[in-house]
């Protein structure tokens, strides 16, 4: 599953872990948001499934509050110790600018389907349900809405 995220990257040239590099995390899965100032910045939301990270790509800053949807692309599986990773890509690189963590917790998977995932975040700024839905907006089959479900 990272064969994709292998091949995008030159290790002896960015500081991006490799896809052999592994993790120890907590009981509860993980996920991550990393504030990602590329060429447009945008947030990388991951989160620990099939002991991977999976990954969208948000262009806006996620909603904290429910009744704002946002698009997610899905993006490259990445390697659990991404979620640890901050820093420089290198100009010239796949993903050259800045990567900040925004967020990070833990979450429970309440449901997992084809077309949509619903989780409980528990980050510091993310908290509460919600919901990945697939939909025909975005790029071919890589369209998701995300948004937080009102509790
Ligand atoms: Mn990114």
């Amino acid at each position: 599953m990272l064969e994709e995220y292998e091949k995008k990257r030159h290790f002896n040239k960015t500081p991006e872990p490799s896809a052999f590099d592994s993790r120890k995390c907590s009981d509860k899965p993980i996920f991550v948001v990393q504030r990602h100032d590329a060429r447009n910045l945008h947030y990388d939301f991951r989160m620990e499934l099939d002991g991977v990270l999976k990954s969208w790509a948000v262009p806006k800053e996620p909603p904290k509050e429910a009744g704002t949807r946002r698009l997610a692309i899905e993006t490259e599986d990445h390697p659990l110790a991404y979620a640890d990773f901050e820093g420089e890509i290198p100009a010239g690189e796949y993903g050259a600018g800045t990567v900040e963590i925004w967020d990070r917790g833990t979450f429970e998977l309440l449901k997992r389907e084809e077309r949509e995932i619903v989780v409980v975040l528990e980050g510091d700024k993310l908290k509460g349900t919600y919901v990945l839905i697939r939909t025909k907006y975005g790029k071919g089959e890589k369209g998701w809405l995300f948004f937080r479900k009102a509790d």
